[in-house]
């Protein structure tokens, strides 16, 4: 193990690298433009992040050591190539931002209307439109050039970028897709995806919701669909996972702030089946669960055979 003096144990989890003990010191001696450049320095979405980041590095402060080192970014010659980057999502725009800081001319293509990607899907009781409106104007202010509305592979080839002389095209488009569930019944009516839905709400799309909601999963975006179906107007959601309590994946901050708006936690239960009749949901079975992860520590789940139903 090696201990750098230049760089304080917080900033190696933080995946910009966040120089955190500088901008805290910072911010304690009343600097705050002078700890805003430290942030930005490494991290192009800053005030998002004030919001919805995991917070790596308060685990890692009262660390002792750490692994060797990052290598520092080199100061270099400015680059003078013309990069075409696919989708402006956090990713492509991040990538924008570091290609036109080292000198490059930069154009983003995105195939929505606006930018920001699966950012514009958290909800905005938890990461305000103004606070990703100001990292991306930020983004474009620093030269990045924005095209909306353009499906690279649909109107646009990636050849045809090549062809309209640029040196090189990244593909930043992202994984918005839900993998959706192998349960019979998925697909049919109020029994749907969670990136769908919270696209459709986005969008103020109408949204067929009723008035008991069941969501399958304990992560994060779970939580996120469940409360954003009691703001919508669902009398009971019940958040249902195969984790027990303590194993959920989702922070516990927001797991506590779920229930305190009346959501149910019903873990170690397993979705079974969706019983539909005369086009509703009648019932929702599930299966208690013995065990999440096998002696690997492998996500394998044991069942109980005896199901139940809510
Ligand atoms: C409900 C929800 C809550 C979340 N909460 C958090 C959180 O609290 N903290 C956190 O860190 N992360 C959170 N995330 C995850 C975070 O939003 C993603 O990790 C992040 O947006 C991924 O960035 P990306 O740029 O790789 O992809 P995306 O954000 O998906 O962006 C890809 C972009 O590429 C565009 N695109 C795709 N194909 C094409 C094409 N052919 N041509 C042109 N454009 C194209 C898409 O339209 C999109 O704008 C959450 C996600 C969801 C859905």
């Amino acid at each position: 193990m090696v201990t750098s003096a230049t760089h304080a144990p917080c900033e190696f989890p933080c995946p910009v690298r966040t120089d955190a003990g500088r901008y805290a010191r910072l911010i304690a001696d009343g600097l705050y433009e002078e700890a805003c450049e430290v942030i930005v320095r490494t991290n192009p979405f800053p005030a998002v992040c004030a919001y919805i980041c995991q917070r790596p590095c308060e685990a890692a402060c009262r660390r002792s050591d750490v692994d060797a080192p990052p290598v520092s970014p080199a100061e270099g010659e400015p680059v003078r190539a013309r990069v075409a980057v696919v989708g402006a999502g956090p990713a492509g725009l991040a990538a924008a931002f570091e290609l036109a800081r080292a000198g490059c001319t930069v154009k983003v293509l995105e195939r929505l209307d606006v930018p920001g990607g699966m950012l514009n899907v958290i909800p905005r009781y938890r990461l305000p439109l103004e606070a990703l409106q100001a990292d991306v104007e930020r983004i474009l202010s620093a030269g990045v050039e924005l095209h909306c509305g353009t499906e690279i592979g649909r109107e646009v080839t990636v050849s045809d970028l090549f062809q309209r002389a640029y040196d090189a095209v990244i593909a930043a488009t992202g994984l918005s897709r839900s993998r959706g569930i192998a349960v019979p019944g998925f697909g049919a009516r109020r029994f749907t995806a969670a990136i769908p839905w919270m696209t459709d709400v986005w969008l103020g799309n109408k949204v067929d919701l009723g008035e008991r909601v069941a969501v399958i999963g304990g992560g994060n975006v779970a939580v996120d669909v469940a409360r954003t179906a009691r703001r919508l107007g669902a009398e009971k959601v019940c958040l249902i996972c195969v984790e027990s309590r303590e194993e959920m994946p989702a922070e516990p901050h927001e797991l506590e702030l779920a229930q305190a708006e009346g959501i149910e936690i019903v873990p170690s239960s397993a979705l079974k089946r969706v019983v539909n009749r005369d086009g509703r949901i009648a019932m929702v079975e599930l299966m208690s669960v013995v065990a999440v992860f096998d002696q690997e520590g492998r996500f394998n789940p044991e069942y109980d055979p005896p199901a139940f139903a809510l």
